[in-house]
């Protein structure tokens, strides 16, 4: 059996894993990957249940448990364990590589995990509270259960360490900047992996000025020059820039203070109202999913995707100031990949800076395809490309195997 790497994505109420297989590593380079399971434990402690795929996109496992049986993240980590070592001969992969969403000040690149690393990472969860703590689960539960298994925390923000210093500044005293109160940027793992695919997928574009749009249940948008993160529409958490389907985005930060003070909120509930109530659900008071509010006539549901929709056009704007100018625009993740009505308004507002949409093209973007939707004569290109977050994640932590096995 080929050496594996297991990649693990841990949030909230799923955790999403891919298992790759390592070939060609006999000849004594690093080796390639090619994907073996690709599924997700979802549900945990409402209606769990195990979904795998072999890489022809066959259902390979689709268990479902009592709330009681996967209560939470350790629980369902157990069951993905013995079901992974039971289709594995009891195999354990040579190594796990873990999303880990903040980096914080420290992390411009992707790192094995040891004591410190770990140590430093849990400081960092306040910076990150629905994430950050779900990410850590597995590595602790892993250097447990296998001490010797070499683990790797790929940063979402370690794409954007290198941005301009006006990038990475708020208008406020040095002291706190050094304290780490930065513009940090997220969802780098996705545009990592798009600025990755973009030479064999889209040459034209690839060594321009994009704003790839990552529009998800979490939303935000960056502007990549020549490959490499200029400026991203998030900053010192995951809470800022555009609306999501729970967060707000944008939000000065005098609201914060009138909850705290004149409404005597305490700071957790605060909290809780910006990760969970606000956003699309918050706006329509139906739903955080575009889906259902696609298909709502209430004109709440109209509202928040009107609000979406106006958000991401002037976000389009800005970041192409940050470029000064723009050839590309790309959409990605579960909204960009699967919502051609979004697409098409959002590019219907950017209209101005040079994008004219195909809207046949738009409207036939095969399901996980990759297509280009704007006409021949459009200045500006548009492309639908599916991101893979948990293959670039496989992609460092195979470098790093690498470079240890070199040593
Ligand atoms: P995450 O990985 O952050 O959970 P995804 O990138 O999978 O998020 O995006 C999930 C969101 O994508 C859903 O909440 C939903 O709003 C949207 N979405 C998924 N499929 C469709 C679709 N066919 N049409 C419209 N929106 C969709």
């Amino acid at each position: 059996m080929p050496d594996t790497i297991l990649v693990a994505n841990a949030g909230s109420s799923s955790i999403k894993f891919q298992l790759f297989n390592i070939v060609g590593a006999a000849s004594g380079g690093t080796g390639s990957l090619d994907l073996d399971l690709k599924g997700q434990v979802e549900g945990i402690g409402s209606h769990p249940r195990l979904i795998a795929r072999n890489a022809r996109g066959e259902v390979v496992a689709d268990e479902s448990f009592t709330a009681a049986d996967v209560p939470d993240a350790q629980a369902a980590l157990r069951q993905l364990g013995s079901w992974l070592r039971a289709r594995h001969g009891g195999a354990f992969p040579v190594a796990v590589g873990h999303r880990v969403v903040h980096g914080g000040p420290t992390y411009d690149t992707h790192v094995a995990i040891d004591d410190d690393v770990l140590a430093k990472l849990e400081d960092l969860a306040p910076l990150a509270p629905l994430h950050q703590p779900n990410n850590l689960l597995p590595i602790r539960a892993i250097r447990v259960a296998q001490p010797d298994v070499l683990q790797v925390a790929c940063f979402d923000t370690a794409f954007h360490r290198g941005h301009p210093e006006v990038a990475d500044r708020y208008a406020i005293p040095e002291a706190l900047y050094r304290d780490g109160v930065r513009r940090y940027g997220f969802h780098g793992l996705s545009y990592e992996y798009i600025a990755h695919t973009l030479p064999a997928l889209a040459p034209e574009i690839a060594d321009g000025r994009l704003v790839v749009a990552h529009l998800g249940s979490g939303a935000s948008m960056c502007a990549i020059r020549s490959g490499r993160s200029l400026d991203s529409t998030m900053g010192f958490t995951a809470l800022d820039g555009l609306p999501m389907g729970t967060r707000p985005g944008q939000l000065d930060a005098g609201v914060i203070l009138h909850l705290l003070t004149s409404m005597g909120m305490t700071a957790d509930a605060i909290q809780h109202l910006l990760y969970h109530d606000c956003g699309l659900k918050g706006l329509s008071g139906i739903s955080n999913d575009v889906r259902d509010l696609l298909g709502s006539d209430d004109p709440r549901a109209g509202l928040a995707l009107d609000y979406f929709v106006y958000r991401s056009s002037l976000a389009i704007g800005s970041l192409a100031a940050a470029l000064e100018g723009l050839d590309a625009l790309v959409f990605t993740a579960g909204i960009g990949e699967n919502a051609p009505a979004i697409r098409a308004r959002i590019c219907r507002k950017a209209r101005w800076l040079g994008i004219e949409l195909d809207e046949a093209a738009n409207a036939a973007v095969p399901a996980a395809g990759a297509r280009l939707i704007s006409i021949r004569a459009s200045r500006v290109k548009v492309y639908v490309i599916p991101t893979d977050e948990e293959r670039m994640i496989a992609h460092h932590t195979l470098e790093i195997l690498g470079r240890q096995r070199r040593r």
